[in-house]
């Protein structure tokens, strides 16, 4: 089978950033999951569906019309890269996370991404359900604080104004979802390796994947 390695942890943990380099080292295909979850949030929002209508969602996230071109993500015509980083994008993707039909109309769509010569997938549930025969499976996280720090940044590089104090809440409020949800809680596996980044640059956590991978 075509390997993969899967990177799970909590919001603004950097494994995006930690994947989406693995991948380039490796010339492997990527896969950002919490991509699809805030696309499906957008198209929610653009369509005035509220983000508890299960069977209103599941049509979106079934039907979702994305592509993933190059480092864009086009829904339909419309480039939405950086519009499905707002707020309303991540609470709603949280939202619509926990309805078991979406999580289920995301999972093949999600699947497809799997090509030679290999996949690096990063999420919540790659190494628990989307992946579950992965060849590597790593957990990353990093305090509270200093994701909230590096959720700041990001935002205050792209012009974007944000207390720390609300991103802070924010990301405790995301996670706490994520956990408590029934259908593919966050959590960290027995099987995963721990790459606890909040004394880590990006590049010593790209190595340190990159280490155990060809260990
Ligand atoms: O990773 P990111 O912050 O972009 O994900 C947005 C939201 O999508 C997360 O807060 C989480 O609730 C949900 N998600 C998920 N399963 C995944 C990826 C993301 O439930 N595999």
């Amino acid at each position: 089978p075509v390997p993969v390695i899967a990177i799970d942890g909590p919001s603004a943990s950097g494994k995006g950033t930690v994947a989406a380099r693995v991948a380039a080292e490796l010339g492997w295909h990527y896969l950002d999951s919490g991509a699809l979850y805030r696309l499906v949030a957008l198209a929610a929002i653009g369509e005035d569906v509220s983000f508890d209508d299960e069977t209103e969602v599941e049509a979106l996230a079934r039907e979702l019309p994305v592509r993933f071109e190059h480092a864009r993500i086009l829904l339909g015509d419309e480039d939405v890269t950086d519009r499905i980083r707002e707020e309303d994008c991540s609470i709603g993707a949280s939202r619509v996370a926990v309805l078991p039909s979406v999580r289920a109309a995301l999972f093949d769509r999600q699947r497809d991404f799997r090509r030679a010569p290999g996949l690096v997938a990063e999420g919540r549930d790659m190494g628990s359900v989307v992946f579950v025969d992965a060849a590597y499976k790593f957990f990353l996280t990093a305090s509270v604080e200093a994701r909230a720090q590096r959720r700041h940044k990001q935002l205050m590089d792209k012009g974007i104004a944000a207390t720390l104090h609300d991103l802070r809440n924010d990301l405790q409020s995301r996670d706490e979802r994520d956990a408590a949800r029934v259908v593919a809680p966050l959590r960290q596996l027995a099987d995963a390796v721990l790459v606890e980044t909040t004394s880590m640059t990006v590049e010593e956590a790209v190595s340190f994947v990159l280490e155990n991978v060809r260990a």
